[in-house]
């Protein structure tokens, strides 16, 4: 699109100036575009176009996946946000639209402050995971942990991958309908990790996890048992990598994952 094509008398036109003529690559402004818009396919978007889904946000399961749900009502962006530590806008509470967000940005040169935020976020993540080891070289780590609550009788997955420089290379959270048992939430978080990597087309990985009987089980390619198919269907997903490592690691090495989860 281009910025000639707003009508004159559109109130967004001042985003689209500003938005146009920054240096950003275009898959990024074409993202930011279509989020101002309303137009990217969230799940209710998706449903008001006619397709048949749940429009309930699969991150949290709280509320429908509205544009503003997934960038700031929902409880995963809200985690996210919680990382920019110096924010010039209280995105916690805050109580705007997202074009109003946007012209906040991009009034304050939101990229250099976008840039420092990853950096705090990715240090605080090495901060509470100090005993954390970066993979060697070439080599990514992914971390996977499954949690079930008693309470609201529902599960959630998280996968961290990181590098050989500890930086983030994906993330995924999943919320899962039902409650599970713990060995079964943390064999579906594996399969979550290792579909990640496999998305990210990566082929050296080190999949950790701190369930033992987890770990040990797809080790010893158990297939006895109500999950000695899972554990089977987790072996199976492992032969594309050229090279793969299961490993037990304690809860306090598992930390990112376990927040996402
Ligand atoms: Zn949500």
């Amino acid at each position: 699109m281009e910025e000639g094509e707003c009508s004159s008398g559109d109130s967004r036109n001042p985003l689209w100036r500003k938005l146009w003529h920054l240096n950003i690559p275009p898959m990024v402004r074409i993202f930011a575009w279509k989020m101002c818009m309303n137009v990217l396919p969230t799940f209710v978007n998706l449903q008001r176009k006619g397709v048949n889904i749940c429009d309930i946000c699969p991150a949290c399961g709280m509320e429908p996946e509205s544009n503003l749900h997934v960038f700031v009502k929902c409880e995963v962006a809200k985690r996210v946000w919680g990382c920019w530590l110096d924010s010039p806008i209280d995105l916690l509470n805050v109580n705007m639209d997202i074009i109003d967000i946007a012209m906040k940005f991009l009034n304050l040169k939101f990229i250099l402050e976008f840039k420092r935020a990853l950096i705090a976020c990715s240090q605080s993540l090495s901060r509470s995971e100090g005993k954390w080891i970066a993979p060697p070289p070439g080599v990514f780590k992914i971390n996977v942990d499954g949690a079930t609550s008693e309470i609201d009788r529902n599960s959630s997955v998280g996968v961290v991958i990181r590098d050989a420089t500890s930086n983030v290379h994906a993330t995924c959270c999943r919320y899962l309908q039902g409650q599970h048992l713990v060995e079964e939430v943390e064999a579906l978080a594996m399969e979550c990790g290792l579909l990640l990597a496999k998305e990210h087309e990566l082929s050296q990985i080190i999949l950790e996890s701190d369930t033992l009987t987890a770990v040990s089980n797809v080790t010893a390619a158990e297939t006895s048992g109500c999950l000695g198919h899972v554990y089977q269907g987790i072996l199976s997903m492992l032969s594309p990598f050229s090279s793969w490592k299961i490993k037990h690691v304690k809860r306090e090495y598992n930390r990112a994952a376990h927040e996402l989860a």
